[in-house]
């Protein structure tokens, strides 16, 4: 039967006596106040008024049991001295049944209960119980000091207001744990969204033993973070400093149990477990909540460790899944922090390196700058001596001298080159570009004039495919000399004679396009990418059957990137090769 029905029945039952009949808007009154009542305080008050309008007793005492907190008991006396009402509250037998006692002329020297009133200076009390779910959790007692005999129908509107009283109080219960669940998922988002935004290691660890500490009604926490897979280090909260947190080696002590296990724990008598600590018993913990940090399944990173003293109130399944929440996101955060640092130290090691690299690039320029310089003016005496010896200048040689001549003078010439290349190189990568307009179609038919009688000497063709007219390019006619005498040296280098060398120019939207094209012994495919490379060369054998450093092409494309243009390349062994560049026409880029 609900409250309201029996309200409804007091209003319209035939059956109430004239009192009674008054009683109704008394009692109407009285639910009113009683299950507006927010707290257990107000609701105390508006029981004991009604109560006391309705029954008028002398004195009053309402006793509750808290069924979720056997610890917690809550009193309210209204003209009874303190140590009476804390007599009955430690008496839960006194408060079990709807009765009403007489302890007069004389209490029952047989009742206890009678001879405990008795002894307060009462002769009558009604008691009307808390009874929830089958569940007795205290109740109303009123007093007379005279003996008065209660009507049924006062007993019953007793009875109405615990009954009216013990539907507020769990009202009032289930709307604190309403809050308290609520506040828990504001703290835990709260906790979620901090946790995300930190990146260093140890605030995260600390953050999450004191969130875990103060979610729990804990005393104390501590996070324990296994390091090097043998040992886990604490990183407590509210922890006196006098206790100390030696890192663990794995094996020993309560949170290697938790972490190596993978399950958690939880006591409530931590002093009596074998692994406790002396410090942290010591600190009166009673209550133990140990919660393995698992990651990816089924790696533990480590435990959060919460104590707490006291023995009351120990810790439940709903703390536990808590802490078993917090401990997942914490083991997230944990990663990802250990990801970070590692990109970090990544990025700085590669930072490092590039920094390191550009060094060693200056140095490598300086050095060849340096080398270069030292190198062109002797060499220029040599080749100039070997001529004059060669010529007759200073007199005649020997044949065989002569032959020695040659051979300096011819080798001191590719020294020359190759000093020369380096310094290019060197130019094209560090210098800014001469930038003048150029006629491509004058470029290239110089360079076929310059080669013509060296064609002719060696048995090779030069052709050329040219148009009236092309769009001007820009850039440094030196330079850009360079690369087509290295393309063409290539070419008749690998040619055999009998072949043909053929340059072609023509132009598309943007680009204008020269190919120097040979019919000599090609490039395997798969050494197509690599002959870029400073001083690659398909034979690189000492017994090699052709010349060079392998700088030239790697000029070539350092030259053409420098303008902006392209270098391809399109070979088949035995048969030739092509190489095309792409220059930008002036004002296209
Ligand atoms: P350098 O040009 O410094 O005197 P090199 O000619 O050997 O020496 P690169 O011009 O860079 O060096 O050419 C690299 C390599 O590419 C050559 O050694 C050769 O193996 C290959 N190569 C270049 N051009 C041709 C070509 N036209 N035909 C066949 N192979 C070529
Ligand atoms: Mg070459």
């Amino acid at each position: 039967m609900t409250i309201f029905s029996l309200v409804t029945m007091a209003q319209t039952s035939d059956s109430l006596t004239s009192d009674a009949a008054q009683q109704v808007p008394q009692l109407a009154e009285a639910a009113e106040m009683i299950l507006r009542a927010m707290s257990l305080t107000a609701l105390w008050t508006a029981v004991a008024n009604a109560h006391q309008a309705i029954l008028k007793p002398d004195a009053l005492a309402i006793c509750y049991y808290n069924p979720d907190n056997l610890a917690q008991v809550e009193t309210y006396g209204r003209n009874l001295p303190n140590r009476f009402l804390s007599r009955s509250a430690s008496r839960p037998a006194l408060w079990r049944k709807q009765r009403t006692i007489t302890a007069s002329p004389e209490p029952d020297a047989a009742s206890p209960v009678q001879q405990f009133i008795a002894a307060a200076g009462f002769q009558t009390a009604v008691v009307s119980p808390f009874v929830a779910d089958g569940q007795h959790q205290g109740g109303i007692m009123a007093y007379w000091q005279t003996a008065v005999s209660p009507t049924p129908d006062e007993i019953r509107a007793a009875q109405l207001l615990a009954h009216m009283a013990t539907i507020t109080i769990q009202n009032i219960r289930l709307f604190a744990a309403q809050n308290r669940a609520l506040q828990r998922e504001q703290q835990l988002n709260e906790f979620s969204r901090l946790l995300s935004e930190m990146q260093d290691l140890p605030s995260i660890l600390s953050y999450v033993a004191r969130v875990a500490t103060e979610l729990t009604n804990a005393n104390q926490g501590s996070l324990g973070l296994i390091v090097s897979d043998q040992v886990m280090m604490f990183y407590p909260f509210n922890m006196p400093t006098t206790t100390p947190l030696r890192p663990q080696s794995r094996g020993h002590g309560l949170a290697w149990e938790v972490a190596e296990s993978g399950q958690p724990i939880m006591l409530d008598d931590y002093p009596a477990h074998p692994l406790a600590e002396p410090e942290i018993i010591n600190l009166g913990a009673s209550g133990f909540l140990g919660a393995p940090i698992i990651v990816r399944g089924d790696f533990c990173l480590g435990t959060i460790g919460l104590f707490k003293a006291a023995p009351h109130d120990p810790f439940r399944r709903r703390d536990l899944e808590l802490v078993e929440s917090l401990a997942r996101q914490a083991g997230v955060a944990i990663q990802n922090s250990r990801l970070y640092a590692e990109f970090e130290q990544r990025a700085n090691a590669l930072a490092n390196a590039l920094a390191r690299q550009e060094e060693l690039d200056k140095l490598k320029n300086l050095f060849v700058q340096n080398v270069s310089h030292e190198l062109r003016t002797p060499l220029g005496i040599i080749y100039g001596h070997a001529e004059l010896l060669n010529n007759g200048t200073l007199g005649e040689l020997h044949p065989d001298q002569h032959e020695s001549i040659r051979i300096i003078a011819r080798r001191a010439r590719m020294l020359t080159d190759l000093v020369e290349d380096l310094t290019a190189l060197l130019a094209a990568e560090t210098q800014e570009l001469r930038r003048q307009l150029i006629d491509p179609i004058q470029l290239v038919s110089a360079l076929v004039d310059d080669y013509k009688l060296q064609a002719k000497a060696v048995g090779l063709k030069v052709a050329t495919v040219l148009p009236q007219q092309s769009p001007v390019i820009q850039g440094d006619p030196t330079h850009l000399r360079r690369v087509f005498d290295n393309l063409m040296a290539n070419a008749f280098k690998f040619t055999p004679a009998g072949g043909t060398i053929t340059i072609r120019l023509w132009s598309e939207t943007k680009n204008v396009l020269i190919e120097v094209s040979d019919t000599g012994i090609g490039i395997p495919t798969e050494q197509l990418n690599r002959i870029f490379e400073r001083f690659y060369q398909v034979d690189g054998s000492a017994t090699r059957r052709y010349g060079g450093t392998g700088l030239g092409l790697a000029l070539v494309k350092e030259i053409v990137t420098a303008h902006h243009g392209r270098v391809t390349i399109r070979s088949q062994e035995g048969e030739g090769t092509t190489f095309r560049i792409s220059l930008p026409i002036s004002g296209e880029r």
